[in-house]
């Protein structure tokens, strides 16, 4: 028989099983619904991973849900469910495009000098050179994804798909273009969509300033704006209808400061009496409020801003300036005017693009747009009617609240990279052709002068067709058939409404199902002192680092045990490393099994006869595997693997394998049943961590089943063993036969028994490994002890030969430690077994610090303290220094 290595070699290990269960299909769903003899009533389990950026390099995020994901799949696989994990990356439009224009830009080269078509093809020459490498390292963390079935968001079938919803949508009205007041990213030059602003409280300024009446121009009405340059663009001021300041003016003009353009004052109930001066300028088309308001009071709508930002031809005298810069010159102009009032310092939320960072500014262009109130409803009642169950179920909140209060969705984004949305203008009709096909003419006059729209769609339009483009869709694929809806869409809960609403509002509109039954989403993972990671803070973890280091089963174990569904976790390297250790700990029991498998018998001469420890490891092994089944089964699969880790390095290691050491080598029937039991937990153990830790796992459980198949038939599972870990059937609790519970109670008190022994060893700093006289006297537990002496001597190092085991003692041994636990009186003969000099120390540090508090109070009563302080105090004091004193005399004796 092969020995092990002492140590757990991961670096060895997986890579080669990687390949090894690839190779073998272990990958591939079972009942194949390609495969001849498929069976369409037995239910797959399916999950489509959340598609990696092609752009990115593994985060500790990719861990949490390849790790996540992995873990259910590879239960399932083990429940001999036929289980799919689709993988693939999205294309990332945006991300994507800055990347490839960077690398570009290092050459001096610009996308605009390039042309589209050659950018084009740069970005495609980036993505074959970099995109594998993602999928690359999501193998490394030991991903079972089918990879013959890998997607990317720009394949030919999944265009297709997008294609095809784009029209499904135009064709049935909901996707429309027009003028609406969007997000404009002036650095990326593209609108984004609402979910792409991030609102920063900042400190500016709050500037007031006079709207001068143009009849009566000595008159005013004072406003207050944190964007001067917008007055560019005001088309009216507004007042309330009750605000008896200002009444007197609704009807009448308003002249624009420099400009002098006339613009009305309107009364509207939008109007805070209480904020700022109680009047409102009006900019619609800078502004998504004054926008509003612009549509009910049907004003003119002048943008100021082009796609720069720079200030355009209706700023006039201000055209071509930088929209800050303007805000300079504006105001200064103002002053000099006499038209400002004052500047007074003011925090706002600025809104600044997710991606680049600058200031976003709402302007008014014509878009794409998808009336999204239908598709919601949908969405709503799917979540509402339990056909998609969101956990943890706090966010079907979220969700309700964000679907309930939806926008329009602006889907046009003015980039290069992606899919390029599929309608054509006529130069000679001016109408539109929405084709499936690229069309040569136009559907309308049968032009041939058609060109396409320019721009692409949001990158999240693909990936909400994600869970069934991948399988086929629009074609009724087989494997559409059978795989389709998935059962599961993992994911973290800050990409909610981005993509996970997303899927379930196309999902259902496109394919009349929900996309997936559970939603189940974790949290993001933070450092060791709860901060969010960061390059700029140095305080980020890469993933890489941790496998090359301490492997990847460690870094799985840890990022799984750590997590609870919704909720942040923190992660430090000290906690991945002590998971290592876990790694190697549940290496060495296996070493010491293999071990005992050479030396114990290779059959039995007679039944099993069972000693308390066998009964207790089994019964609570049954226990173990039904709590993790109903943990599983509430998706609090960190604390599952929280019980089979208390369980392996406690009940198992600490205490079934060091009992067992001894009943192994009683030889006989006695160590083949020993080696049995042994065979069996750390079987089913492996199995049932094998979903967290895959590949120590695997790699000890071939070694195991080697080891078992050269020697006996006897220790194989059930079903004999399998193939491969991976693949080997999953656990299953056995009914319990009435014994279980006494015997855990029984073995329970023998472990209080040796605990206590143990700390009392401790107290007095008893040399572990020394045996002691022992005399425990058991009462009516007489009988148990008896039958676990044994166990208690070897596990409590006591002095087997000087043990004595009583019912009753008359005399109390006056000389001896003793110890009470469970009803149970142990008397342990410590005195010559005490390291008597370190002992000798500890007795005089203590009579000396001992000695100070005497004086210390000796002091104090013979004082003026005495006198004066209230009688209770001072007898107080003078008990404590009684009480001194008698220790120091029990110290001095002893010394
Ligand atoms: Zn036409």
């Amino acid at each position: 028989m092969k020995e092990l290595a002492k140590t757990y070699e991961f670096s060895n290990v997986e890579q080669r099983l990687y390949q090894w269960w690839s190779e073998s299909g272990y990958f591939k769903p079972t009942n194949d619904p390609q495969s001849p003899n498929h069976n369409p009533d037995q239910k797959p389990y399916v999950i489509s991973i959340p598609p990696a950026n092609v752009t990115g390099g593994l985060h500790l995020g990719h861990a949490m849900f390849v790790a996540m994901e992995d873990l259910m799949i590879r239960y399932q696989r083990m429940k001999g469910v036929p289980t799919l994990w689709v993988p693939g990356t999205d294309h990332a439009g945006i991300a994507t495009q800055l990347q490839v224009e960077k690398m570009l830009g290092a050459k001096g080269i610009t996308r605009e000098n390039l042309g589209r078509e050659k950018f084009e093809q740069e970005t495609w020459a980036w993505k074959e050179k970099y995109g594998s490498q993602i999928t690359r390292q999501i193998r490394r963390l030991g991903a079972s994804c089918d990879w013959d079935r890998e997607h990317f968001t720009l394949d030919d079938d999944l265009s297709k798909a997008v294609r095809e919803a784009f029209v499904r949508l135009y064709e049935k009205g909901l996707i429309y273009r027009g003028p609406r007041m969007i997000n404009w990213s002036p650095g990326l030059k593209t609108a984004v969509s609402d979910l792409e602003v991030e609102y920063v409280e900042e400190a500016g300024f709050l500037y007031f300033f006079k709207y001068c009446l143009a009849d009566e121009p000595t008159d005013f009405i004072p406003v207050a704006t944190t964007r001067p340059e917008t007055i560019l663009g005001d088309t009216a001021v507004a007042v309330h209808p009750e605000d008896e300041r200002y009444q007197k003016y609704i009807g009448r003009n308003v002249l624009v400061p420099i400009l002098n353009r006339e613009i009305p004052v309107i009364a509207d109930e939008y109007v805070d009496r209480e904020f700022g001066t109680g009047s409102l300028k009006i900019t619609p088309s800078h502004d998504p409020n004054d926008y509003e308001i612009g549509l009910r009071h049907n004003l003119e709508m002048i943008s100021v801003l082009d796609k720069d930002a720079r200030i355009n031809e209706n700023g006039e005298r201000y055209a071509g300036l930088d929209r800050f810069e303007c805000r300079k010159q504006l105001w200064e102009d103002m002053k000099t005017a006499g038209l400002v009032i004052k500047e007074q310092p003011y925090n706002h939320q600025v809104p600044r693009s997710q991606r680049g960072g600058e200031i976003i500014e709402p302007m008014i262009s014509t878009q794409w747009f998808i009336r999204m109130r239908p598709l919601a409803d949908a969405g709503l009642e799917a979540v509402r009617d339990g056909r998609i169950n969101i956990v943890p179920e706090r966010f079907s909140k979220t969700y309700n609240n964000w679907l309930e209060n939806i926008q329009d969705w602006c889907i046009s984004r003015q980039l290069w990279w992606g899919h390029r949305i599929p309608v054509w203008y006529c130069a000679d009709c001016n109408q539109v052709t929405v084709a499936r096909e690229d069309p040569a003419r136009c559907s309308h006059c049968d032009s041939t002068r058609i060109e396409q729209d320019p721009d692409v769609l949001d990158t999240w339009f693909s990936s909400a067709l994600w869970p069934f483009s991948t399988l086929g869709w629009p074609d009724k694929t087989p494997d559409l058939q059978y795989f389709y809806p998935t059962a599961m869409m993992e994911t973290g809960y800050d990409i909610l409404f981005f993509w996970v609403a997303r899927m379930i509002m196309f999902g259902l509109e496109f394919t009349g199902q929900v996309p997936f039954n559970t939603v189940y989403l974790h949290g993001l993972i933070r450092d060791e002192h709860g901060q969010k990671m960061s390059k700029t803070k140095g305080n980020v973890i890469d993933p890489l680092d941790v496998m090359e280091e301490m492997g990847t089963d460690a870094l799985r174990f840890t990022v799984l045990v750590g997590s609870t569904p919704g909720n942040d976790m923190n992660l430090s390297t000290k906690k991945v490393e002590s998971n290592r250790n876990f790694a190697n700990k549940v290496w060495n029991a296996g070493r010491f099994i293999l071990g005992t498998l050479e030396r114990a018998p290779q059959s039995p001469e007679k039944a099993p006869d069972w000693t308390l420890a066998d009964s207790w490891i089994w019964a609570r092994l049954q226990q173990l595997i039904r709590d993790v089944e109903r943990l599983f089964g509430n998706y609090q699969y960190g604390e599952a693997g929280r019980q089979i880790y208390d369980f392996f390095w406690g009940d198992f290691a600490d205490w079934y394998l060091e009992i067992a050491k001894q009943q192994v080598s009683e030889g006989g029937d006695r160590a083949y049943y020993t080696v049995h039991t042994l065979v069996r937990v750390l079987d089913t153990c492996l199995r049932l961590l094998h979903p967290f830790t895959p590949f120590v796992t695997e790699e000890l459980w071939g070694h195991l089943k080697e080891a078992c198949q050269e020697k006996t038939s006897g220790h194989a599972p059930k079903g004999g063993w399998e193939d491969a870990l991976m693949i080997a059937a999953w656990p299953e609790a056995i009914s319990l036969e009435g014994w279980e519970e006494e015997k855990i109670r029984d073995f329970s008190q023998i472990q209080e028994i040796v605990r206590a022994i143990r700390n009392a060893r401790t107290d007095k700093k008893v040399p572990p490994g020394k045996r002691v006289p022992a005399i425990l006297v058991a009462g009516d537990k007489i009988n148990l002890l008896r039958s676990q002496a044994a166990v208690i001597t070897a596990m409590a190092s006591l002095d087997g030969e000087k043990m004595q085991l009583v019912e009753t003692i008359v005399e109390r041994p006056s000389d001896q430690t003793p110890v009470v636990v469970s009803g149970v009186e142990i008397f342990l003969q410590l005195a010559d077994l005490v390291d008597t000099q370190a002992e000798r120390a500890r007795l005089s540090k203590e009579l000396e610090e001992l000695e100070s508090q005497i004086t210390r109070l000796e002091t104090l009563l013979n004082s003026p303290f005495a006198q004066k302080a209230p009688p209770p105090v001072v007898q107080k004091e003078r008990e404590k220094l009684a009480g001194f004193q008698e220790t120091a005399q029990k110290l001095r004796d002893q010394l």
